[in-house]
């Protein structure tokens, strides 16, 4: 389904800052409020920062993005798709996509008497391929 498509069946008028706002997404992958901010900003100079947030609330709200779990400091957003973990980079900050067995996990975990989990978000921290290719090259 295009983007306008997703936009319209969740009663979204398909405007073109919303779907602007997806196509940033889709190609960056992982973005923070003020990365989509200074995206959008380049096609309309005159663009507040409200309005981006408030569009991007809308499009959170709706399930087409989602915020993505990451410990403390940022917010960063994606572009809701099938559940994955994530892998973020300790030299660079990237944020790579990792696919996982979520009911996997779920079935592996140990959960105290009486406790429940909902849902869970899988955290790995690590190295980007770019930066572990650039550790590597070091040593050699
Ligand atoms: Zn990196
Ligand atoms: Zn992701």
């Amino acid at each position: 389904m295009n983007y306008k498509a997703r936009l319209n069946a969740i009663g979204l008028k398909a405007t073109s800052q919303r779907l602007t706002l997806m196509r940033q997404l889709a190609m960056q992958g992982h973005l923070t409020i003020d990365a989509i901010y200074l995206a959008l900003k380049n096609e309309r100079p005159l663009l507040s920062l409200s309005t981006v947030y408030n569009n991007l609330s809308a499009l959170v709200k709706r399930g087409i993005v989602k915020e993505v779990a990451i410990a403390g400091e940022r917010q960063v957003f994606e572009l809701t798709q099938q559940k994955h973990a994530h892998l973020i980079c300790r030299k660079c900050g990237a944020i790579t996509d990792v696919a996982a067995d979520f009911a996997a996990i779920r079935r592996a975990a140990v959960v105290p008497n009486g406790a429940e989990i909902e849902e869970g978000d899988l955290i790995f921290n690590g190295f980007c391929a770019r930066c572990a290719a650039a550790e590597h090259s070091d040593v050699a």
